[in-house]
C-alpha cells in the first residue's frame, strides 16, 4: 500500500472498527511516525500507546512498512493494535511494578509482561477470525 492508500483506508474504515472492536469512545488517533527518529527506531510495523482511563490511543504506523502491506494485512494488523488497546488496563499493574520491584526484578517483569500480552492478543485474533467466519466476511 502507498501512503495515501492507508490514508484514504483509515478514512473509511477505522470508526468502524474501533465499534467492531469495542471502543467506539475511545479517542484513538493513528499516525505515520511521529518523527524521523520514531520511524527509524521502529522494529515493528506499528505500535500502540494507551490510557485506559482517559480511552485515548495513538497508533504509529511505520510509513517504511506500507509497502510490505497488502489491504487485508494492513486491516489485520490495525486490529491487532487494537486488541493491545484492550489489554492497556493491565497497564496499572506495569506501574505498580515499574515503583516496588528492584530493577533486575522489574526487567524480568517487563518482559513477561509483554509477552503475556502479545500471547492474549493472538489468542483474542483467533477468535475474532472466528467470529468473522461466522458473519460471512
Ligand atoms: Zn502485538
Amino acid at each position: 500500500m502507498t501512503k495515501k492508500e492507508v490514508s484514504k483506508w483509515l478514512a473509511k474504515n477505522l470508526e468502524r472498527k474501533q465499534a467492531e472492536f469495542g471502543l467506539a469512545d475511545w479517542r484513538i488517533a493513528v499516525t505515520h511516525g511521529a518523527s524521523k527518529e520514531a520511524v527509524d527506531r521502529f522494529l515493528t510495523c506499528m505500535q500502540v500507546t494507551a490510557k485506559f482511563q482517559y480511552q485515548r490511543a495513538q497508533i504509529e504506523c511505520n510509513p517504511k512498512s506500507y509497502e510490505r502491506y497488502t489491504v487485508t494485512e494492513f486491516e489485520r494488523s490495525i486490529e491487532h493494535e487494537l486488541l493491545h488497546i484492550h489489554m492497556s488496563a493491565f497497564q496499572l499493574v506495569w506501574n505498580f511494578a515499574d515503583i516496588h520491584l528492584s530493577r533486575k526484578a522489574f526487567d524480568s517483569f517487563d518482559l513477561l509482561y509483554n509477552r503475556a500480552q502479545e500471547m492474549a492478543v493472538r489468542s483474542l485474533e483467533g477468535f475474532t477470525q472466528k467470529q468473522r467466519g461466522k458473519h460471512g466476511e
